[in-house]
């Protein structure tokens, strides 16, 4: 599956905020965000004002680098969101945060969604036990992430099975910490999601 590959920073410096791509980096003084709040290649120059369509693509680009999509990809996903009943912008929030490579992150399983997306990819990852390299593949309720038992014996899995510890879980998702196995105990709510984006400007861009 085709993805983006250039500098990450560069795509949260120009949405002007973090987006946190690049895990633990993203929490310390070496932030790109941090260190250079200017856009890309503008060191010297103000912000420019910015359009109401501007700020339409840009809230749409925001949550696009924030799961890693392309934009086919993303168009996909919201004509699903367009298709649930419902608020378009809720759906389309609670169908990227049911992607299978985010519940990853989510679980701690990895520092950012890159990683997790590469650790599904790699085939490391099973959900409902069965092997699952599909990164975008939708969890549903009551379904079980965990580790195929060949990756379990990975220096990986080892180092993650002496951090876990430290981490915390959204409450829509519960983890077994011994054995590594979590579980989407209910589906995220709008409410549960600290989004990075608003949905309902992203509805707008794609209404014009
Ligand atoms: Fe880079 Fe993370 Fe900072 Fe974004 S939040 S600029 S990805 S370090």
């Amino acid at each position: 599956m085709a993805r983006y590959v250039g500098a990450v920073c560069r795509m949260c410096r120009r949405s002007g905020q973090k987006l946190f791509l690049k895990g633990d980096r993203c929490f310390t003084p070496k932030c790109s965000v941090e260190k250079r709040p200017k856009p890309p290649g503008m060191q010297f120059r103000r912000r420019p004002r910015i359009s109401d369509r501007g700020m339409q693509l840009r809230e749409k680009q925001k949550a696009r680098y924030t799961y890693g999509m392309l934009e086919r990809q993303f168009r996909r996903i919201f004509a699903e969101a367009e298709r649930q009943a419902g608020v378009t912008g809720d759906n389309l929030v609670m169908l990227l945060e049911r992607r299978l490579d985010n519940i990853v992150y989510r679980l701690g399983f990895a520092d950012s969604r890159s990683q997790a997306r590469q650790l599904v990819q790699h085939g490391h990852i099973t959900l409902n036990d069965r092997k699952t390299d599909v990164p975008s593949a939708l969890v549903k309720e009551g379904d079980t992430i965990g580790w195929r038992k060949e990756s379990a014996k990975s220096e990986y899995y080892k180092q993650l099975a002496q951090t876990i510890e430290a981490k915390t879980v959204p409450d829509w998702l519960s983890l077994d910490k011994k054995k590594l196995v979590g579980q989407m105990v209910s589906l995220p709510t709008p409410e549960d999601i600290e989004a990075t984006f608003d949905g309902k400007t992203i509805v707008e861009h794609y209404s014009r």
